[in-house]
C-alpha cells in the first residue's frame, strides 16, 4: 500500500459520514478477482463497516481488505445451490440496516452487470434505507485486460455486447441475430454449461464457424487460463482442458489479438493458451 496515503484519516472521514444509530448499505463491486482491482472507495467501505455480506465469486483476498472487528456473512450463489434465497439476502440486509450496522453488500464484479444489485437496490429503498452504489470493474474488462483481448478495436469491433448464457431449462433464448453479427465483440457470462449449444446456435444463425472465440478461467487470478479457438472447435478445447470456474466467454475477431497481447496482461496472471 501507498505510504504517502492516510489511510486511517481517509476511514475516519467514512465513519464521520456515518449518522448514530441510522444503518445503511453500501453495494459494493469487488472487482473480478485480482485485489489490486479494487476501487480506492471499496477499500476505505470495507475497513470502515460494520458487516459485510459476501457473494461465492468474492475472492479471500479480497476479504483480507475487510476490518478485523467486522462481522462477515457468507451469501453464498453458485450455479444451482443458491446457498440463500434472493428473498433472504433482501431481508438481511434491511434487517442489519434497521439494526443501525453500516453494511457493505459485496458482490463480484460490477454489482450492476449480472449482480441481480438493481433488485436489491429496489428493495433496500423500498424500505426507506439509506443506500449507495460502488461501481466494480466487471468480470468482461478485467478478465479481458489480463488476458490481451481487447473488446473493441477499430480494426476488428465497433460494438461490444455483454450477455448472460445461463440457460433456463437447456434451452437458449438469447438474440442470437443480434449476437451473429460482424465487426462487434459478445461477452457471455454464466455460459460454460451451455457452451456447446451457444457456439452451435451462433454458426446456426449464421456466425462463420471459424469466427474466433475463447474461454477465460478464473480470470486476474494466479490461475488464470485462456483457451482460444473457433466457434466450430471452443467447446472441444474447453472441455479437454478442465477449466475451474468462473469462466467468461469472448467471441468475436478480437480474439486474435490474444496471441500477440497476452504478454502485456497483468504480471499476476499466467496464460495457457491452448491454440
Ligand atoms: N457482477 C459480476 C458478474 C456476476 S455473474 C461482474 O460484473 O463481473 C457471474 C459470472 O461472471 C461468472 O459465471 C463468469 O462468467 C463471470 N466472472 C466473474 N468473475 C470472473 C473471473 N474472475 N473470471 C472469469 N469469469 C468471471
Amino acid at each position: 500500500m501507498n505510504s504517502m496515503v492516510d489511510w486511517p484519516a481517509l476511514i475516519e472521514g467514512e465513519r464521520e459520514r456515518a449518522r448514530p444509530g441510522r444503518g445503511r448499505v453500501h453495494l459494493v463491486g469487488a472487482g473480478p478477482g485480482d485485489p489490486e482491482l479494487l476501487t480506492l472507495r471499496a477499500v476505505r467501505l470495507l475497513a470502515a463497516c460494520d458487516v459485510v455480506v459476501y457473494d461465492h465469486l468474492v475472492a479471500p483476498e479480497v476479504l483480507d481488505f475487510v476490518r478485523p472487528g467486522a462481522q462477515r456473512i457468507y451469501a453464498g450463489k453458485e450455479r444451482d445451490h443458491h446457498t440463500m434465497p434472493q428473498g433472504d439476502i433482501n431481508a438481511l440486509l434491511v434487517r442489519l440496516a434497521r439494526e443501525g450496522h453500516h453494511v457493505v453488500r459485496l458482490k463480484g464484479g460490477d454489482p450492476f452487470v449480472f449482480g441481480r444489485g438493481g433488485e436489491e437496490l429496489q428493495e433496500l429503498a423500498a424500505h426507506g434505507i439509506e443506500c449507495e452504489v460502488v461501481p466494480g470493474i466487471t468480470a468482461a474488462c478485467g478478465v479481458a485486460s489480463y488476458a490481451g483481448i481487447p473488446l473493441t478495436h477499430r480494426d476488428h469491433a465497433q460494438a461490444c455486447l455483454f450477455v448472460t448464457g445461463h440457460l433456463k431449462d437447456g434451452t437458449a433464448n438469447l438474440d442470437w441475430p443480434a449476437l451473429v453479427r460482424p465487426r462487434q465483440t459478445v461477452v457471455i457470462y454464466m455460459g460454460l454449461s451451455g457452451l456447446a449449444q451457444i457456439c452451435r446456435q451462433l454458426v446456426a444463425h449464421g456466425a462463420p464457424a471459424d469466427r474466433p472465440a475463447a474461454v477465460v478461467a478464473q480470470g486476474t487470478l494466479p490461475g488464470q487460463r485462456v483457451v482460444a479457438g473457433t466457434l466450430a472447435d471452443l467447446a472441444d478445447r474447453v472441455a479437454a482442458a478442465g477449466l475451474k470456474s468462473p469462466c467468461l466467454t469472448i467471441v468475436g475477431e478480437v480474439v486474435r489479438l490474444h496471441d500477440e497481447l497476452a504478454r502485456f496482461g497483468a504480471a499476476a496472471a499466467e496464460t495457457g493458451a491452448a491454440r
